[in-house]
């Protein structure tokens, strides 16, 4: 820890690298090192963020003075049990990670978010939800039980037997309550190291939702791009990609599929993206994140991507299907210099179609489209301050251009203001625009009043903070006390 503070302050950003603050940072190569810090900050009422991955868009996993406790280097899988799909592994233990680990073994980790780089705590802190999630439910779901280093260095194990509520706060708790130090996680089988994959056009919002509700029975995963630049009749239209398991017996090949997914991906042309100098794909990418750039590249996605919907079914690689953007190393760069900021809106199935429409509708007339959309279908989550719930969720992205910033915060805060009235939540990992009134409108009073009681029994010196708890958390828990 001494080391630690005497070490200048370092820039420390959020993944959509607007938001940054300037803090002391540690990177403990183990999860002893991480309670040990975490109780002599404590000690001393220095203020402590977590961080995994740092792949949180927002201010979640950043804060300005204190100290960051970086848990990505305490990474090893402490524990394999193959005969029944079990995992014990330390927080900074990845997400892809884990897939090279167990699929040569037959299983899979259930639930994945769309960057293998995100952490397992970071993905237990947020709850993370996959393009499964209406079918698999939340990474929560998949989490046995944890070990959770309390600040004042007590060390608890949690699961939905002992200590249930601390169990169910933690998970989605956003790293307020203590520091995850190991988790155990149930495995899914997997049958092949290969999925079926078929992608279809909808030319509105409204046929968009029926595809989706009207998903066939083996479909698992569901993922849709919406065109972020049409309007009138043509809005919301968008090529959704489907995705099934494989069963028993489907795939031939499966010991090699198994064996070789991880280990040949990327493949063909995209394993030659990774040989370029980091940056470059990025940096030519970048006009597509000006406001023509970005009509000029949905209308194109829409075009091409209507033309080629086969809706046959396509065998493709996991890492493939799950991780598509990762083989641009820092893609997120191309909206250098301002950064981006994304809105994730969940609504329930009534009210998501009209909620959507007007999300849209109001970012287009406010002169600030968003560059990308994406759509999935949600699945509602037992985590205390959850964001889950049983409907559709919609992604804008939003480039951060010189001069608009302000009113692109007015737009967000709105765009918010819009999802409550409409009966919806947003994500805390995504967030960072949210105000303390917004989240006490957004969360069942009852729900912030039990975190609340938690967060000072757990950590009586608010020792755990963020700029997300400072923005919107820490005053929306205060008035539900
Ligand atoms: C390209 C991209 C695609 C994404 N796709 C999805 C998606 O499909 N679905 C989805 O749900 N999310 C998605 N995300 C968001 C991402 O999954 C979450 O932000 C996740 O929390 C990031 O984990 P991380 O390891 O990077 O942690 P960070 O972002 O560094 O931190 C996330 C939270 O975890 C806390 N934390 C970190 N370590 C610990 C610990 N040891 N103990 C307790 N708390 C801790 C932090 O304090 C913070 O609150 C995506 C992000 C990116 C960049």
């Amino acid at each position: 820890m001494e080391r630690a503070l005497r070490e200048p302050e370092r820039l420390i950003t959020g993944w959509g690298m607007r938001d940054h603050a300037h803090s002391h940072l540690a990177r403990p190569a183990d999860a002893e090192a991480l309670a040990a810090l975490l109780a002599e900050a404590d000690a001393r009422h220095a203020p402590v963020c977590l961080r995994g991955g740092g792949n949180s868009y927002g201010d979640a996993a950043i804060l300005q003075g204190g100290l960051t406790l970086d848990c990505s280097a305490a990474a090893r899988i402490l524990i394999w049990d193959p005969a029944n799909g079990v995992a014990t592994v330390e927080p900074g233990v990845t997400i892809a990670d884990l897939w090279r680990r167990v699929l040569p073994d037959g299983w899979r980790p259930p639930v994945v978010p769309g960057r293998g780089a995100v952490t397992v705590a970071g993905a237990a802190a947020a709850n993370i939800h996959g393009k499964n999630n209406w079918r698999a439910g939340a990474f929560g779901d998949a989490i046995l039980s944890f070990e959770l280093a309390l600040p004042s260095g007590e060390r608890l194990t949690c699961s939905r037997a002992s200590h249930p509520d601390l169990f169910r706060a933690a998970i989605g708790g956003m790293g307020l309550l203590g520091v995850f130090t190991r988790l155990t996680l149930r495995m899914a089988r997997a049958w092949s190291g290969m999925v079926d994959e078929r992608r279809s056009a909808h030319g509105s919002l409204g046929a968009l939702l029926d595809a989706m509700e009207a998903a066939a029975p083996d479909v698992s995963d569901m993922v849709a791009w919406v065109d972020a630049s049409a309007t009138g009749p043509a809005l919301g239209r968008g090529l959704l990609a489907e995705g099934r398991e494989l069963a028993e017996g489907e795939d031939p090949l499966a010991a090699k599929t198994l064996r070789d997914a991880w280990a040949n991906w990327p493949a063909g042309p995209a394993r030659l993206l990774r040989r370029l100098p980091p940056g470059l794909v990025p940096a030519l990418a970048r006009p597509m994140s000006s406001h023509a750039g970005a009509a000029f590249a949905n209308r194109a996605q829409w075009m091409m991507g209507s033309r080629r919907a086969s809706h046959e079914w396509e065998r493709v690689s996991y890492p493939a299907a799950n991780f598509p953007l990762d083989i641009i190393p820092n893609w997120q760069y191309s909206y250098l210099p301002g950064g981006l900021i994304q809105h994730q809106a969940f609504l329930p199935l009534a009210s998501a179609r009209q909620g959507f429409a007007a999300l849209i509708n109001r970012a287009h007339a406010a002169g600030l489209p968003p560059t990308l959309a994406v759509m999935k279908k949600q699945r509602a989550s037992d985590a205390t301050i959850g964001y889950l719930l049983d409907g559709y969720s919609l992604a804008l992205d939003f480039p951060v251009h010189r001069g608009e910033e302000r009113r692109l915060l007015a737009l967000a805060r709105e765009l918010n203001d819009i999802t409550l009235d409409y009966g919806g939540r947003m994500y805390f990992a995504k967030d960072s625009t949210l105000t303390a009134e917004q989240v006490s409108r957004m969360l069942p009073p009852e729900a912030l009043a039990t975190f609340a009681a938690l967060k000072a029994a757990c950590d009586p010196h608010e020792t755990l903070q963020s700029e997300l708890y400072r923005r919107a958390l820490r005053p929306a828990l205060e008035a539900a006390r």
